[in-house]
């Protein structure tokens, strides 16, 4: 009875061995073809001997049979073609022939311990050719039992591996060199499927998701990218996120690439099928952002430090001017009632003193317009006013904390942008926030809280809360103080109360309300009202 239980699974070495004893080389024991046949009798003996042969001899596989002390009897052809040994080379000789002695001794103790308990081995050693060279064979042994339970022969057949194994061991390298270079690089990569599920990622991709707090960084940082068409173009966006925690926002330059895969299975043998992936690489820019936030924070403050001062410059001008009008309209009033009175008397000289006095002061007058520094003007674009907001809270940090002020921000989620003038709506805020901050301070209140709040109206308008602790602004001064040099205040070192006009000069250009209540603190509370739709936005003032 022959233990074939490796052979069984493949069908071709049972048609192998028919083919061998169907016409046995010169030698073979009859008692070993006897088994042989006892084995494999069935359906296939109705085939001609020589095919059953013709089978053995011409299999691309090195077939040879030995006795129980592995003394080779018979070997094919394609063993002499693998090993460069012929049968007579080999005849009589140990299996150990072809043993490079490298193949590690505990692995022939697990074959023969097999083999001895009648089973079939099977496994990868390392063969010596003729020649010297060596090669990796895949090699499966299977008893032959005879008719007394004893062990008469040996079957053997084995492949040369060398090259798929070579192959395969060039895959692996080349997967962990690429692993290697993947996972050192200095920015985050991962390959999603179809389904946008993380296929593969690098070390610096696992490392950002032990930073984030609840949630995978593909959802949070790639979303954006992936809703957009970027995919397969070289187009890099700059993602900004939360990694939540409380911990500043994080800024990452993303680019995706669609990759394409064949289908390795073999029912896409006759129809090439690919699976598509999509290859993201984010390089943090965090640094580059806050060195950019911070040098255009700071051109921003020298701006709106400029622009305090040429404010000032206008409004100390347009003072003098406002000062000036006074008296010159008295002087004209006593020229006209000379002109219309003193018509009896010789007083040619006064008129004419009176009449250059008008001129130089009109003169003056025009000298000291003409002098008003220009406010440059901004063009209308798409503001958001949260992000505005922001900023000036931001632009105010020092005098808010030199105030002692704790600051409330409460934006709303989702606030579309306006049509508006950046820059007279950031001196806008910007006057509103030192107005409360002054406030604040004049009091020398205790509590200083200042909050401020952004909504979006049923009717289209961004409304703005800001609310102080402050003394507020009493009712019958509500409307007094956007009127120009009105000041609830002293004026000394300050400004001469054209703070709110101007205040209500850019409300009115972009067509907006402003109300001054009482804030809930029992402090002032300012309520702006902006149209999100306005059909233009008016110049400055
Ligand atoms: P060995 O002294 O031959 O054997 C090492 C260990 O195996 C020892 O522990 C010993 O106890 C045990 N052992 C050896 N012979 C027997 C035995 N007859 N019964 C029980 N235990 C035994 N080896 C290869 O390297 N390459 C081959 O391609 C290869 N093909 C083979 C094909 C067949 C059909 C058979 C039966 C064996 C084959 N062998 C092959 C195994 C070979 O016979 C040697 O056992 C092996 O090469 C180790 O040789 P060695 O001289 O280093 O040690």
């Amino acid at each position: 009875m022959v233990q074939t239980n490796a052979l069984h699974e493949d069908e071709g070495w049972v048609e192998a061995i028919l083919a061998f004893i169907a016409s046995p080389p010169k030698g073979t024991p009859d008692a070993l073809l006897a088994q042989l046949a006892d084995a494999v009798a069935g359906s296939h003996t109705s085939l001609p001997p020589r095919v059953f042969y013709e089978a053995v001899q011409q299999s691309a596989i090195a077939i040879s049979i030995t006795d129980p002390q592995a003394k080779i009897l018979y070997a094919n052809p394609a063993f002499t073609e693998i090993t460069g040994y012929t049968l007579a080379d080999v005849y009589g000789q140990n299996e150990s022939i072809l043993s490079d002695k490298r193949t590690p001794i505990h692995l022939y103790k697990e074959m023969w311990q097999a083999l001895v308990d009648k089973n079939a081995w099977s496994g990868e050693l390392i063969n010596r050719r003729k020649n010297g060279e060596c090669y990796l064979a895949s090699l499966t042994i299977a008893p032959v039992v005879g008719a007394e339970n004893e062990i008469s022969h040996y079957l053997g057949i084995h492949r040369d591996i060398s090259k798929q194994y070579r192959l395969s061991q060039k895959v692996k390298n080349q997967k962990n060199l690429i692993e290697s270079v993947v996972d050192a690089a200095p920015v985050v990569m991962a390959l999603l499927d179809e389904q946008g599920n993380v296929v593969q990622a690098n070390q610096a991709y696992h490392k950002l998701d032990n930073e984030m707090v609840g949630s995978e960084p593909i959802k949070e940082l790639w979303n954006d990218l992936l809703e957009c068409d970027c995919c397969g173009t070289s187009t890099e966006k700059e993602i900004r996120f939360d990694p939540g925690g409380g911990r500043p926002a994080r800024w990452f330059s993303c680019s995706c690439t669609k990759l394409e895969e064949t289908d390795t299975s073999v029912d896409a043998f006759f129809e090439t099928r690919t699976q598509n992936y999509c290859l993201l690489v984010a390089k943090e820019i965090t640094d580059i952002k806050n060195e950019q936030e911070s040098v255009r924070m700071n051109s921003l403050r020298a701006l709106m430090a400029e622009e305090e001062l040429v404010q000032s410059v206008r409004e100390t001008l347009a003072g003098a001017v406002y000062q000036l009008q006074g008296p010159l309209n008295m002087v004209a009033a006593a020229s006209n009632l000379i002109e219309r009175k003193g018509k009896s008397v010789n007083l040619d000289g006064l008129r004419r003193v009176l009449r250059d006095a008008i001129g130089a002061g009109a003169h003056a007058m025009d000298t000291l317009s003409n002098c008003m520094p220009e406010i440059p003007s901004d063009a209308p674009g798409r503001i958001n006013v949260n992000e505005l907001l922001h900023e000036v809270l931001s632009l105010s940090t020092k005098p808010l904390l030199s105030a002692g002020v704790i600051v409330d921000w409460k934006p709303t989620a989702v606030l579309p942008p306006i049509v508006g003038r950046e820059h007279s709506l950031r001196a806008m805020f910007k006057q509103l926030i030192d107005n409360a901050i002054d406030a604040m301070n004049d009091r020398a209140c205790l509590n200083r809280d200042l909050s401020i709040r952004t909504a979006l109206t049923e009717d289209g308008f961004i409304q703005v809360f800001i609310d102080d602790s402050g003394p507020g602004i009493d009712e019958k001064d509500r409307i007094n103080v956007f009127q120009p040099f009105f000041s609830t205040k002293g004026v000394k070192g300050k400004r001469a109360g054209m703070g709110l006009t101007m205040v209500q000069d850019t409300v009115t250009q972009h067509a907006g309300i402003i109300n001054i209540s009482r804030s809930p603190e029992g402090g002032c509370r300012i309520e702006l009202l902006l149209p999100l739709n306005v059909d233009s936005v008016g110049g400055d003032v």
